[in-house]
């Protein structure tokens, strides 16, 4: 070989060298996945919310800053049976790539078990975790670890969830946990408490023992059921969204290896299946807190891959142009909005079973300030909706009083269930460069799955 050749030969190879370790760096370069999905959250939601964010509390969102210094995308969801799906289909869909049936946990349509991105980072020594404040045996939840037919059997979900050793475990739906004889909702008279505890978990139940709390492993039930609106929760024991995403993350960035972390505003979806604005509006700039506590680190552990995202819309929101008596657009009025004093499960209590015409007067103008019209009080009592479309208004009491307050928020819905509208997918950091265009969640499994380079 003559010198130049030598030469030529040494330069292709080193350039070759270069181009591998690149692509391996590339790869492979994710320690971290924190996903954050908005349940129910659809444009619309995110819309007033940071409309209310700008124009009542003088902030903006830290969603759309994560959209300014990041990629955003459209995000479609379809799945093997249908155009508009439900949590677990959606969530599995995203956990594991694959287009699933309605309502199946970590199950495939072919009735086989699905491998998760979170078992995938467990395998690979990762600490995991999940955060909701809906039940953490709840569908979006559960989809990343649990493997059951159908998302009602949450006793199910539960003992998989306590045999899961996935680190951080917040939520509600404690019931799950304890035998019927002690007050919960399990027939089988096993205290899953007791287990998990066996099993190296710390139980936790309030925002200050979680606070507290020292263990590489912790099993967080904030309620028997639900945890509560953002609306409602002030003066409870329950921690917020941002706290729990700030636990989660300090017990999970310990792992040299990295972590895998889902976060879920789980309560915006009941807030929009029942019409309620101002818990819509409560939860979803609770979730926006945790976005902050997220991005935050991610600022600091740049080789993080942050996505926000949603797993369906609820309720066909939209934002009204005309008031009652407006000729010109006026368009939602936050001004009214802001004054609601509580979320609908606290009205309805109040309410009770088959309230008087004077009692509906009295609380819709304790909860909504609004001198409701005497025809439009005997619409709600006689639910005049209902005869019209008994399907669409199954939630009656919530959807007629939505109805009949339409006019003076501004904002009108157009299903008390799920939409195909499309959603945000937002996402900053390493492999975040495939959100753009538009997408369909099960590539959201796939982007997570090249960012870590497994
Ligand atoms: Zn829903």
């Amino acid at each position: 070989m003559n010198k130049m050749k030598k030469v030529f030969v040494s330069q292709m190879v080193v350039l070759a060298l270069v181009l591998y370790f690149s692509v391996l760096s590339f790869a492979g370069q994710t320690k971290n996945i924190i996903l954050m999905i908005g349940d129910g959250m659809g444009p619309s939601h995110v819309q007033i919310a940071w409309l209310y964010a700008t124009r009542q509390l003088g902030k903006n969102l830290v969603m759309t800053e994560v959209m300014d210094n990041g990629r955003t995308a459209y995000m479609v969801n379809d799945t093997a049976d249908s155009t508009v799906t439900e949590s677990a289909a959606a969530a599995v869909q995203m956990a594991t790539g694959v287009k699933v049936l309605a309502r199946a946990i970590g199950i495939g349509p072919d009735g086989k078990v699905l491998k998760t991105i979170l078992e995938m980072a467990k395998e690979k020594g990762k600490a995991t975790g999940l955060v909701t404040t809906s039940g953490i045996t709840d569908a979006t939840p559960a989809a990343f670890v649990a493997h059951v037919g159908h998302r009602s059997k949450e006793d199910v979900i539960a003992e998989q969830l306590i045999k899961s050793n996935v680190n951080i475990l917040f939520g509600g739906r404690k019931d799950f946990f304890i035998p019927e004889t002690e007050k919960g909702k399990r027939k089988d008279e096993r205290n899953l408490l007791m287990e998990a505890g066996q099993n190296g978990y710390i139980i936790v139940e309030t925002a200050e023992e979680m606070k507290k709390a020292q263990a590489e492993k912790i099993l967080g039930l904030f309620n028997k059921e639900n945890m509560l609106f953002e609306i409602d929760r002030k003066e409870s024991l329950e921690p917020s969204l941002a706290e729990m995403t700030a636990k989660a993350i300090e017990v999970l960035q310990r792992n040299k290896e990295g972590f895998f972390l889902m976060v879920e505003a789980g309560r915006i979806d009941h807030a929009a299946h029942h019409h309620n604005i101002s818990a819509v509006i409560s939860d979803t700039l609770a979730f926006d807190e945790a976005i902050k506590v997220a991005y935050d680190f991610q600022k600091n552990c740049p080789d993080t891959l942050l996505i926000v995202t949603a797993d369906h819309e609820t309720g066909g929101l939209a934002v009204i142009g005309h008031s009652q008596t407006s000729q010109e657009y006026v368009g939602i009025n936050l001004e009214a909005i802001s004054k609601i004093k509580g979320s609908h499960e606290k009205r309805n209590k109040e309410l009770g079973k088959d309230p008087t015409p004077e009692k509906i007067k009295e609380v819709i103008k304790k909860y909504y300030e609004v001198d409701l019209k005497d025809d439009e009080v005997k619409g709600i009592k006689e639910n005049i909706l209902s005869k019209l479309d008994s399907r669409h208004f199954r939630y009656d009491r919530d959807g007629i009083i939505a109805f009949m307050l339409r006019l003076y928020h501004r904002i009108g819905w157009a299903t008390d269930s799920h939409t195909a509208t499309p959603l945000f997918l937002w996402g900053i950091g390493p492999g975040s460069e495939k959100i753009k265009g538009w997408r369909h969640n099960t590539e959201v499994f796939f982007i997570m799955k090249e960012a870590y380079g497994f």
